[in-house]
């Protein structure tokens, strides 16, 4: 049968990109699998799948959430545009939007001016 060939074609793709082939999808180029790591359940493209080009959403914003740590930050959102996110410094509570790449690469400091006392 044509279709359990294809499935398990999409089953090897999958289990390559390090997913598990769980079900089917919005549309015939959709199928959901679910992260081998993180458990996680998402619907992915199988073109994508079959070129290892995804990325888990559950486990990159564990990663994204680690590297604002490292950074000082505090992952809060959505930024409003896929590179972005929006952070709260840790020392002054600031919220700024910042470049994921920024956070990672340790780009990002407190802008906030140290506060003197008034006297
Ligand atoms: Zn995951
Ligand atoms: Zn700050």
């Amino acid at each position: 049968m044509i279709s359990k060939t294809i499935q398990a074609k999409h089953q090897r793709e999958g289990k390559n990109a390090g997913y598990t082939l769980i079900g089917a999808g919005k549309n015939k180029d959709y199928r959901t699998y679910r992260c081998n790591k993180c458990k996680y359940e998402s619907e992915y493209q199988l073109t994508h799948i079959r070129k290892k080009n995804v990325r888990c959403a559950n486990c990159y914003l564990g990663q994204l959430k680690s590297e604002a740590k490292e950074a000082s930050f505090n992952l809060l959102g959505a930024g409003t545009d896929p590179e972005r996110r929006l952070y709260e410094c840790v020392v002054c509570k600031a919220e700024r939007e910042l470049y994921t790449a920024s956070i990672r690469n340790g780009e990002v400091r407190c802008q906030t001016p140290q506060q003197y006392k008034r006297y």
